[in-house]
Order: C-alpha cells, then sequence, then structure tokens
C-alpha cells in the first residue's frame, strides 16, 4: 500500500496553484485548537509522551462509552486497515469487500495470498450485505466502508447488522468509518460494545483535516486488536495525538465542519442536476461522477485545465470521484468540466 502511494505522489506532482479535489482531503486543515497543541509541543519533540497517547485513549473512550483497552491508536487508519486483513486473511481466508470500495484492503489481501472477492454495490450504492456474507463461506474479513469511499453512499444499520449476525464463523466485519462524521449514517460501536467480531476503523484525516498530521483508531475487541500488534507496534507522534485530543474535544467542531461539506455538496449538486450530469446521492465529502466517455480522459483533460480531480475505478470507467472543496475549488471545478465537456476530444 504504501509503495503504491508513494508511486501516486512521485506520478502526481500537482502545481502549487492547482484545484486539489482528487484525494478526499479537507481543505480546511486542522482545527485551530488542533494547530496550536501542535505548535505548543514542537519543543517537546524529544520525547516519548506516552501520556499523550493514553489522553486521547480516554478522552475518545470516555466520548463513546468504551473501555479504553478496546480504542488502539495508530498513525492513521491505513495502518489498522492493513493491518487486520494482513491477521484474518490467508490463502484459505478470501478478503470479502464492495465495488466499487477503497482498494487498500485489497493491497493488504494480495500480501497475505487470500482470494480477492469484490461484491458490486446494490443499486442504491450500499454494500450489499447478503452477498457479502454469502461470497465465500470461509471469508476471513468482510469489508464494509461507510460511508464508501468512492461514492460517498451509506449502508445502513440494519444491513451491517445483518452482516454480523450472519457472517462466516470465524470472519471479522471490518467497518471503515473514516467518513462517518460528514454523513447520517449510525456508527458501529454498538457492534464492538456487544463484543462482536468487528472492527470499526476512525481516522482524523478528514473531517478533523489532519491527513498530513496522521492519527486514527482501531476500536475492536481487546483479543482482536491485539492480533493487529503483531504486524507492527510504534509510538505515535506526539504532535499527532495531542492535535487529535483536541479536537474531540472541540464540540462544535463536526457540526460546523459537516455543514459546510454539504453546502458546497449540495451546491455542486444543484449545478450538476441542472446540467444533466449524474453523480451518486454522497452523504460524505466524495462522490462519483458520470462523464459518458472514458473517465481517464476527462480526468487528464481537467489536469490540463489545473484541475486535480480523483481517479477512475475499473468497474465504473466512465465514472471519476470527485472530492468537495472549497466553493472556489468548485467553482473552479465546474468551469474546468464545463469546458471539458464540452469538446469533443476528452
Ligand atoms: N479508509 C478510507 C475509506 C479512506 O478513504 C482512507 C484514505 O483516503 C483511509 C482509510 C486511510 O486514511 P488514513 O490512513 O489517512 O487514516
Amino acid at each position: 500500500h504504501l509503495a503504491h502511494a508513494q508511486r501516486r505522489r512521485v506520478a502526481k506532482n500537482i502545481p502549487a496553484d492547482a484545484v486539489r479535489i482528487d484525494a478526499n482531503e479537507n481543505p480546511l486543515g486542522p482545527c485551530s485548537g488542533a494547530c496550536a497543541s501542535i505548535s505548543s509541543l514542537i519543543p517537546e519533540g524529544g520525547r516519548y509522551d506516552y501520556d499523550l497517547t493514553l489522553k486521547l485513549v480516554s478522552t475518545f473512550s470516555d466520548m463513546e462509552g468504551l473501555k479504553p483497552e478496546y480504542v488502539m491508536p495508530y498513525a492513521g487508519s491505513s495502518e489498522p486497515l492493513h493491518y487486520t486483513v494482513l491477521a484474518f486473511t490467508s490463502k484459505d481466508k478470501p478478503y470479502v469487500t464492495g465495488d466499487p470500495g477503497y482498494e487498500a484492503g485489497m493491497y493488504a489481501a494480495k500480501l497475505s495470498g487470500a482470494k480477492i472477492l469484490q461484491v458490486p454495490l446494490t443499486k442504491d450504492y450500499a454494500h450489499d450485505v447478503k452477498a457479502m456474507v454469502a461470497a465465500d463461506p470461509n471469508a476471513g474479513v468482510l469489508y464494509i466502508c461507510n460511508p464508501n469511499n468512492p461514492t460517498g453512499t451509506i449502508t445502513s444499520h440494519d444491513d451491517i447488522a445483518y452482516a454480523v449476525a450472519n457472517k462466516p464463523k470465524g470472519s471479522v466485519i471490518l467497518i471503515d468509518e473514516a467518513y462517518i462524521h460528514f454523513s447520517d449514517a449510525t456508527p458501529s460501536l454498538d457492534f464492538v460494545k456487544a463484543d462482536k467480531d468487528v472492527i470499526v476503523l476512525r481516522t482524523f484525516s478528514k473531517l478533523y483535516g489532519m491527513a498530513g498530521v496522521r492519527c486514527g483508531l482501531a476500536i475492536g475487541r481487546p483479543d482482536l486488536l491485539a492480533k493487529l500488534q503483531f504486524y507492527g507496534m510504534n509510538s505515535l507522534p506526539i504532535m499527532a495525538v495531542a492535535a487529535a485530543t483536541t479536537s474531540l474535544q472541540d464540540k462544535d467542531l463536526i457540526a460546523q465542519r459537516k455543514k459546510i461539506n454539504a453546502d458546497i455538496r449540495q451546491n455542486t449538486f444543484e449545478w450538476l442536476t441542472a446540467n444533466n450530469y449524474k453523480f451518486t446521492p454522497s452523504q460524505s465529502n466524495c462522490f462519483m461522477l458520470d462523464t459518458g466517455r472514458q473517465g481517464k480522459e476527462v480526468l487528464a483533460a481537467m489536469q490540463q485545465k489545473n484541475v486535480y480531480i480523483g481517479r477512475v475505478w475499473p468497474s465504473w470507467p466512465t465514472y471519476v470521484r470527485i472530492t468537495v472543496g472549497t466553493h472556489t475549488d468548485m467553482d473552479k471545478f465546474r468551469t474546468a468540466y464545463k469546458e471539458v465537456m464540452a469538446s469533443s476530444t476528452a
């Protein structure tokens, strides 16, 4: 996964003045309290300060009514995503995921030698939980991303409950809630509290705007989390954990940022609808847009106009993923997209 990410970074070489709506980042960055925490800790950078990490764990577990041993912090959610797939899939234990879906778990499944079973989303763009639980009786991990990346669409709590109740014996349901704060989706922490075979992932990279600062959480039964430790344990960056704690303590932050994102997304959707463009009904900070032609060509044509949009999924070749940026970003996106669609070459 890391090699993949590095390749992408090298290949993109994005100009400084480009519109960057390609990576589901938050243009607002860390909140002001988080920035203050980071700055104030720079002189302490010579220390391993485990207390700051424990403070993050206790802050999150108190807020969510979890026992602290059910919460394991990481430098982002990519590591626990990767480790969960490595720990619970193998040559005999397939990896089941939605399609189109976030690909990172598939890279880990390739390493573990697991068969990868991609199950198309339903016509409402939810995970097809019935098909996922039936995909293979020996499945090791069923990955549900809620809201889903790249579509931004929701899988209902009832559907997730169905997957938890009917999953293959011995499998783990991995519920990736990277984008949950942007949406009205019901979180899945109740399954963790009920000691089910469920691991929930959270990250500070999206609503909290800390993709470059790096902090995330795996939440699950301690015996499940213990299996991830085998693949890597590390001290966390003290600025990241402190900024994450400060972000959690800002009581208005989720509502404020959710509204900012929803307003800009709604504005964009109204324009797309008025222009007869088709897109997925996202509740997140990204959506899939049907270009009606080869998405890769549209992506390249948009880059020519200095607007960097997200990638294409092989199963949906005419769609491109768009991240909801600032109002200015989306204005520039609209202008460029209209020009690209009007030209016959892309
Ligand atoms: N999960 C999903 C669904 C994502 O989209 C991403 C990043 O884009 C991640 C996990 C990993 O993010 P991070 O490692 O920054 O938490």
